[in-house]
């Protein structure tokens, strides 16, 4: 049997991806949420907006679960590894929002409704936060005509990244539909309806550290999702996995990560031959522009601009030893974005 401790976008896409290479062990999840697998990031996007509800981001049916053979327990919380009597242990429990006094967070179908309610009865709110969760909260609140004060403590959003001419693009973005955008700012005005932090996430590592599993940024676990207990493996956000492109640990906390942690690992505990073995990607969206980050910026020295994030397309290299080891882009299409890995994987194995 394959025990899951978590059931999130890494766990759905496991249990599937092991189905159709034809894994056949009993299979059960036990999940503290009282909701299905579920892709969150409609939750900061469409759901806010009005424009979708949490439950047409399932990532299966209720149905598929049972026609797969496959015991889905929702709303069961494990305190303890112990009590997963499998053979296989798979430990996928993503990580929680970091929280604030009097501010409201968002991860959860149900705090993406109940932040959608809170909106609907405000005229005023303040987002506290300029990484992906903040951003897309104030454009969706302001979408909805709520007037916005964003409160970022480093001098740009998206800071992390490290990529000024797209955090500059979307200050001006922000600015032009009337968010109150402070930068380098930590005093929150009181007096809003509605007060929001998206100020980062903490991995759940604590059954792992409890069952004795290394754990740094995350539970460690191999470029197979093993961690440091044979026939124990973690993925999605709470994994630090081992990233062969750039020859180190890493820890992400994306959408796509966690999707191709679950679809790689569903490959090995079916037998197939499969390790991590990916350029890293991720997304997000404000006002209805979209743009995305390939790969780990990590220890570049050097960039190279094509085009203007403030346009419909735009490229920022990263740069290491003159190869390119990473990209933040907006508006390319497939096969620009297929060359635009090639080059990053090249570059990467070249440094
Ligand atoms: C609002 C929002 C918007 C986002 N937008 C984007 C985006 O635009 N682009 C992008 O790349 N990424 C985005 N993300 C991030 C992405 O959704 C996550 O990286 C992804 O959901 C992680 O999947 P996971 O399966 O690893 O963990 P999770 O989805 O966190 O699932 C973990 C599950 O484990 C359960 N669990 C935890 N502990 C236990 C326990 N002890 N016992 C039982 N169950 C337990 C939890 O209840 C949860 O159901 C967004 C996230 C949020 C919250």
């Amino acid at each position: 049997m394959i025990g899951f401790v978590g059931g999130g976008l890494a766990a759905a896409k496991l249990v599937e991806a092991y189905r159709e290479s034809g894994g056949a062990d009993e299979i059960t999840i036990w999940s503290q949420d009282p909701h299905g697998p579920y892709h969150r990031p409609p939750l900061s996007k469409k759901v806010l907006r009005g424009e979708a509800q949490p439950e047409d981001g399932l990532v299966h049916s209720y149905d598929w679960y049972a026609e797969n053979g496959i015991d889905l327990r929702l709303g069961e919380t494990i305190s303890s590894l112990d009590d997963v009597k499998a053979e296989t242990i798979v430990i996928a429990t993503g990580a929680r929002p970091r929280e604030l006094e009097g501010a409201i967070w968002l991860r959860t179908f149900d705090s993406a409704l109940g932040l959608r309610k809170r909106a609907e009865a405000s005229r005023t709110a303040v987002v506290i936060g300029g990484g992906f969760i903040g951003c897309e909260v104030t454009a969706s609140l302001t979408h909805r005509g709520v007037e916005v004060t964003q409160i970022v403590r480093d001098t740009m959003v998206f800071a992390p990244l490290q990529a000024p001419p797209l955090s500059e693009a979307l200050h001006e973005l922000f600015r032009e539909k009337g968010v109150d955008l402070r930068l380098g700012a930590s005093d929150v005005p009181a007096g809003a309806d509605l007060t929001v932090a998206g100020i980062g996430v903490v991995p759940n590592v604590e059954l792992g550290a409890d069952a004795g599993l290394e754990v740094r940024s995350g539970i460690v676990v191999d470029e197979y999702f093993e961690t440091s207990k044979p026939g124990v493996y973690a993925i999605g956000d709470v994994a630090e996995f081992y990233d062969p492109l750039y020859r180190r640990h890493r820890r992400i906390e994306h959408w796509s990560n966690s999707a191709y942690h679950g679809t790689t690992l569903g490959k090995i505990l079916a037998g197939e031959e499969a390790r991590y073995d990916t350029v890293s990607t991720f997304f997000s969206e404000q006002f209805g522009q979209v743009f995305k980050a390939f790969g780990d910026t990590h220890g570049h020295d050097d960039t190279a601009l094509d085009g203007d994030f403030r346009s419909e397309a735009a490229v920022l290299r990263f740069l290491r030893g003159g190869n390119v080891v990473a990209a933040v882009l907006k508006g390319q299409d497939e096969a620009a974005e297929s060359a635009l890995k090639d080059e990053i994987r090249a570059g990467a194995a070249a440094v």
